[in-house]
This record gives structure tokens, C-alpha cells and sequence, in this order.
């Protein structure tokens, strides 16, 4: 089994994670990042972001994580496809292994994992998931070209979503459970003033509906439930995206770092420091206030500053 020895492991490849191998690669830490399963992280999965600094047109997601993981390249960080499957952070240096069956030696370790789309947690979500029933505009959206689709949420990556669909499809319902979005005040303009996004306030979804014959299944609609006089409806759609919000990753690290009631890995305020010296979290795995791309790569920045900092002493 190959042994890699590092000053600065990097777990995560987001906003974050790449933002903390720029800085590490350039004060000679010598960083080894792996990307994980899905290189580049959520941005990649998002249309244009328009409120990144210093792309005054906007850019579409994946293109600005490459060039963030191309800027990560031309300092010497070494970028890995792959995970890493084991995380011992109980004494330094810390020993990780890698899903190609790399053992990792880490002076200091990054936590930058992001998060996940979280479910509703339906039984029917789960028998349509990937036939109809999806967490990911982008990816799917495509599918449902000329159709009617719902979105449920109300913060902006719903109306993200909603927006990205009803260039593609006939109509949107955008379902949210409250009679305000909570999407930032642009989003909610340019939501709200869509011809075919129509608004559904004060529901929340019970069942997704469909049909399922063999290995064929087809979503045909959604049952919706009014949050204030519990009154149910239908409303008929060929597809559902699930847009409520994310869940930090952190099954590496569960059990061994401090985390808050919601999963979000602790840190000394004001640093990307964690209960354990030397192991850092940047990005949304440790930031349930913000969680926009420029302030995981401004914690990316920190974290890799704090670890060299770390080191020196
Ligand atoms: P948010 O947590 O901001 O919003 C989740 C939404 O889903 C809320 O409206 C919430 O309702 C609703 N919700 C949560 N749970 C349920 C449930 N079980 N059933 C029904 N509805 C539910 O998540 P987002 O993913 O939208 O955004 C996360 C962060 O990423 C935010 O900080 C956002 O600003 C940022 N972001 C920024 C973008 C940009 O700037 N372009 C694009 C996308 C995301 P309620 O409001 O009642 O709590």
C-alpha cells in the first residue's frame, strides 16, 4: 500500500477546499486534496453565479470551480480524484486512507466536505427518486423539456431551481410552506415575475404521485397539505425538485470533531479551528449562517492560513 506524506491534508473540493489549497500550495505546504465524489462540489450542479466577485457577467458554476481547481494546480497542490474512506484524528499525525488504497500522513487536515440536498423523507420520494423526482435542476431539468414541474422550497436554490425550469418548461409551480420566500430579494423579483412560475403558498407536499409498472415509473402529480387549515390538494406534474436546503457532511469526522445540534462541525469562533489541534473546517460543513460560494472560499483561505500557522508553532 502506497504511503503519501503531507503537512496539509485537503478534504473537499469546493469553493473551500480549492480556495485552501491555493493558500497552502503557496506557502510550500505541499497539500494533497481529494476532490471526492463530486469534484468541484455544489457549484458544479448550479447554472450562472452572478454573485461571485470579479466575474461581472456571471459564469456558470462548473466552469469557475475549474478555474479555481486550475489556480490550486499551477501552485503545486496535489488534486486527487477519490475519496477518502478513513480519518483517524485521534493522535497527529493523522493517519487517513483513501478509496484507491492510499494510506495519507497529515501534519494537518482540512475538513471542507460541504453538504448535501437534503430529502422531505416521503416513502414515495424515495420509489421516484430518479424517475421523476430529483434534487438537481441542472442535471434533470432537462428531461422534463415542455412539461409541468413543481419546485419545493422557498430559499434560492428553489428559486434558483424554478427560474433554471421555466426556461425549459411549460409551466412551474414553486410550493414553499410559508407565504414569503425566503430566497434573497433579487430571486424573489425575478420568481415572482416569471410568467410561468406560479406560486404556491402554505403547503407542504405528502405524497408524490406517479405510476410504477415493472422498471417503469412516471410521476404524475403531488399531494399538497395547507400548513394552516390542513386542506389537501393535487396539483398534476411530471416531475418534482426538491430544493429545502442542505445537511453538512460529516460521516469522516462523526464522533471525533465537535458538531452542533444540526450536524455542523464546531469551530472557535472567528478561526477555522475544531476541538482537535491541528484539524480545521472550512466551507458549509461548518457554516450554517452564510453558506455562499464566496464565504466557503474565504474559510478555504483561513483554514489554510490557520494550518500553517499551526505548523509554525
Ligand atoms: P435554505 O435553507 O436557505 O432554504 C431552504 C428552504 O426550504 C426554506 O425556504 C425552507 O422553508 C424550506 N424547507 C426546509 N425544510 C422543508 C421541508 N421539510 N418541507 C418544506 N420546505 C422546507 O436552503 P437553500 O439550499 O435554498 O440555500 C442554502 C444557502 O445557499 C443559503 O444561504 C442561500 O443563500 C445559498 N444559496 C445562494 C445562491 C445564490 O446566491 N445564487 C444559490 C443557492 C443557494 P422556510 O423558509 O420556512 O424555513
Amino acid at each position: 500500500m502506497e504511503e503519501l506524506n503531507t503537512k496539509c491534508l485537503i478534504i473537499g473540493s469546493g469553493p473551500a477546499g480549492y480556495t485552501a489549497a491555493i493558500y497552502s500550495a503557496r506557502a510550500n505546504m505541499n497539500p494533497i486534496l481529494f476532490e471526492g465524489i463530486q469534484p468541484g462540489g455544489q457549484l458544479t450542479i448550479t447554472s450562472v453565479v452572478e454573485n461571485f466577485p470579479g466575474y461581472p457577467e456571471g459564469k456558470p458554476g462548473a466552469e469557475i470551480m475549474e478555474d479555481m481547481k486550475n489556480q490550486a494546480l499551477r501552485f503545486g497542490a496535489d488534486i486527487r480524484g477519490g475519496e477518502i474512506i478513513s480519518l483517524d484524528l485521534s493522535k497527529r499525525p493523522f493517519l487517513c486512507k483513501s478509496d484507491d488504497n492510499l494510506t495519507i500522513i497529515a501534519d494537518t487536515v482540512i475538513i471542507a466536505t460541504g453538504a448535501t440536498a437534503k430529502w422531505l423523507g416521503l416513502p414515495s420520494e424515495a420509489i421516484f427518486n430518479g424517475y421523476g423526482v430529483s434534487t438537481c435542476a441542472t442535471c434533470d431539468g432537462f428531461f422534463y423539456k415542455n412539461k409541468t414541474v413543481a419546485v419545493i422550497g422557498g430559499g434560492d436554490t428553489a428559486a434558483e431551481d424554478a427560474l433554471y425550469l421555466s426556461k425549459l418548461c411549460n409551466k412551474v409551480y414553486l410550493v414553499h410552506r410559508r407565504d414569503q420566500l425566503r430566497a434573497s430579494k433579487i430571486m424573489q423579483d425575478r420568481v415572482l415575475n416569471a410568467p410561468n412560475i406560479e406560486m404556491v403558498w402554505n403547503h407542504v407536499p405528502i405524497e408524490i404521485l406517479g405510476t410504477v409498472q415493472g422498471f417503469s415509473k412516471n410521476v404524475t402529480g403531488i399531494q399538497l397539505k395547507h400548513t394552516q387549515n390542513a386542506q389537501e390538494k393535487t396539483l398534476t406534474v411530471d416531475g418534482v425538485f426538491v430544493a429545502i436546503g442542505h445537511s453538512p457532511n460529516i460521516d469522516l469526522v462523526k464522533g471525533q470533531l465537535a458538531i452542533d445540534n444540526e450536524n455542523y462541525i464546531i469551530t472557535e469562533p472567528g478561526t477555522s479551528k475544531t476541538n482537535i489541534a491541528g484539524v480545521f473546517a472550512a466551507g458549509d460543513v461548518q457554516d450554517r449562517n452564510y453558506k455562499q460560494a464566496i464565504t466557503a472560499a474565504a474559510s478555504g483561505c483561513r483554514a489554510a492560513i490557520d494550518a500553517e500557522r499551526f505548523l509554525q508553532h
